[in-house]
């Protein structure tokens, strides 16, 4: 065994392998400035595992990635397979499920060199995460059945099932600003009321961290209003489903927010949040910051290297507060001139 860090490196379908090789750049500047030790392990997911193998995630594919540190996925799925025995999305489902990542952690950072490309008027710098249960509620409860004349679906979720997520985003919020707010309907909804139960439980075993509760009408408000507010909003699944999309929105782009899903044990798994972007696939001008700041959140999240992460991101600020950017957000750089740019100011930052 060598102590390198293990990467497994799914590069996905359409623009994929294009921002993946943009990330991939980045961490290999990032690493040589800083005594950084990792090894790549390559393996085909999604669309491009269904043109090799038939199948989006081939046993050996989910292998490497349980036996790696970290997963590092672009997007996956597009036109290609819409027609395919199973689809490429249908992977992303059974790699989830596979390393039990009931955690899925979206940050949205609005900073100085990036407020202007925001819809709304930002004041304060915002800087939040959401922590989103993933592998329960209502998408996976039982019943769920539709006749004619009526249909269900079925909220249900256990104690454990919040009380883990919950320690992630109290666990989170300790190396932040200490501050987690509950968002839920618990003047509706049973399930939300449970949720206040266990996440107060949780919060009795982190007394530096302020702990308060908000209902999801409310918050979806806030997101919009005062967004500076929020450190880490903790929720279940379908609200942070909705609330992290309202999130991304007032960033500017979909292109440049990355994400996080973990479990308890095992490797994390680092992706942007967008698709595919078939549309733009080829052209050389996707935004390869999403995938750019993936990498920054593995170094820290699952390495311990949040040193790293930081010169990653003052360098992403440098290409905005240069102009040098990608369509998406109203530059006409390419996808390799921002990276580059990103490379460069990284090398001069040491
Ligand atoms: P999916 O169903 O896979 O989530 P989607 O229909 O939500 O896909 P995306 O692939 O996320 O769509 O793209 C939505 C729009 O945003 C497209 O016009 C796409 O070109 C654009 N887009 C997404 N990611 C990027 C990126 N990294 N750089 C530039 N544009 C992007
Ligand atoms: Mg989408």
């Amino acid at each position: 065994m060598t102590n390198k860090k293990q990467i497994a490196v799914l590069a996905g379908d359409y623009i994929g392998p294009e921002i993946m090789s943009a990330g991939l750049k980045v961490l290999e500047a990032v690493s040589k400035n800083n005594q950084f030790d990792y090894e790549i392990n390559a393996v085909p997911f999604g669309g491009a595992a269904i043109d090799e193998t038939g199948d989006p995630l081939p046993d050996s594919t989910l292998e490497a990635c349980k036996n790696s540190d970290a997963v590092l996925l672009a997007a996956v799925g597009g036109p290609k397979w819409d027609h395919a025995v199973k689809r490429p999305e249908q992977g992303l489902l059974e790699i989830r499920k596979d390393l039990n990542l009931f955690a899925n952690i979206r940050p949205t950072v609005i900073s100085s060199a990036t407020k202007e490309y925001s819809p709304i008027k930002i004041t304060d710098p915002v800087d939040f995460v959401i922590v989103r249960e993933l592998t329960s509620g209502i998408y996976f409860g039982q019943p769920r059945e539709k006749t004619s004349t009526m249909a269900i679906d079925t909220m249900r979720y256990t104690a454990n099932e919040i009380e883990r997520v919950a320690k992630v985003a109290f666990e989170m919020a300790s190396h932040r600003r200490n501050h987690v707010t509950l968002v839920d309907k618990a003047n509706v909804l049973a399930t939300s009321k449970f949720w206040r139960e266990i996440t107060e439980g949780v919060a009795k075993n982190y007394p530096e961290v302020e702990y308060d509760t908000s209902y999801v009408d409310t918050a979806s408000m806030k997101i919009i209003s005062s967004p500076a507010q929020f450190d880490v909003i903790l929720t279940e699944n379908l609200f942070g489903d909705i609330l992290s999309d309202e999130a991304a929105q007032i960033t500017g782009s979909l292109g440049t927010i990355p994400s996080m899903s973990k479990g308890k044990t095992g490797p994390a798994l680092y992706e942007p949040i967008h698709g595919s972007a078939p549309d733009i696939a080829g052209k050389k001008i996707a935004d390869p910051i999403s995938m750019i700041k993936s990498v920054a959140m593995m170094l820290e999240n699952s390495f311990g290297r949040g040193d790293m992460a930081i010169q990653i991101n003052q360098a992403i600020d440098e290409v905005y507060k240069k102009g040098i950017l990608t369509p998406d957000l109203g530059g006409s750089s390419s996808t390799e001139e921002v990276t580059n740019l990103i490379i460069k100011s990284i090398q001069e930052s040491s």
